[in-house]
């Protein structure tokens, strides 16, 4: 008999272990890290709207409550890298060398594609350089027909269309989010379709599909650490 209470102690010294072991915190894991303990960090975003007398191809049509709308859904994509974009200010931009890129845009120009670039660089002519801000060109049309672009150097910035091969209508924030991704210092990656940082043929994330948007863990690490460092220190 006192044997028999023996293992029916030590079973129910057992059980409790089981139990206490179950309310442990799992293992501290980079996943968990952001889920609980990131901090969220602000972007500031200067709004350049490009205007031109030469061409309506050139200037930006869109309205305050679609610029909100569109920043809606960036930050609903970047939350789970705890970045938030957040508009600084919102002015009127001059096109530079209008009829240049005028000529870029034509259906019959020559140019090359890195030419091509080149124009567009410049009609959006983003002088004052400000390494708090993150500027952002807001166009009619881009070359090419990108749904947007990234330009590095000494002026970074990311232009952006409001006329996109499918019309004036059909505004990607999504493309915006990815182009943000590329101002972070993030590459295209060969993930599935749904994944931002992917390449070409992304066609899930420009069907709406923005809440299912993915980031790869290192992405979320490594755009974190430089839009600290670029914008929070
Ligand atoms: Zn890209």
């Amino acid at each position: 008999m006192e044997y028999q209470l023996k293992i029916l102690v030590t079973l129910i010294l057992f059980v409790i272990s089981a139990c206490s072991s179950l309310n442990k915190p799992p293992p501290f894991t980079d996943s968990l890290a952001y889920k609980n303990n990131r901090s969220v960090i602000s972007i500031p975003v200067r709004i350049h709207l490009l205007k031109s007398n030469v061409s309506r191809d050139i200037t930006a049509v869109i309205s305050s409550e679609e610029l909100e709308e569109m920043f809606n859904v960036v930050n609903l994509i970047w939350k789970q890298a705890g970045i938030k974009y957040e508009t600084e200010s919102i002015t009127y931009l001059n096109a530079y060398k209008d009829e240049q890129y005028s000529e870029a845009l034509s259906k019959t120009s020559n140019l090359t594609p890195q030419q091509k670039n080149r124009a567009m660089n410049k009609v959006c002519n983003i002088t004052k350089k400000s390494d708090r801000v993150l500027n952002l060109c807001v166009i009619g049309k881009t070359v090419r027909g990108l749904g947007g672009i990234y330009f590095g150097g000494r002026s970074p910035k990311v232009i952006w269309p409001t006329i996109t091969p499918y019309g004036r209508t059909k505004l990607n924030p999504a493309t915006l989010a990815h182009e943000f991704g590329h101002y972070l210092g993030l590459k295209h990656n060969s993930e599935e379709d749904i994944y931002l940082m992917r390449g070409r043929g992304n066609n899930m994330r420009r069907n709406g599909q923005y809440e299912y948007i993915l980031f790869t863990k290192r992405e979320i690490t490594s755009s974190r650490k430089v839009a600290m460092k670029l914008f929070n220190e």
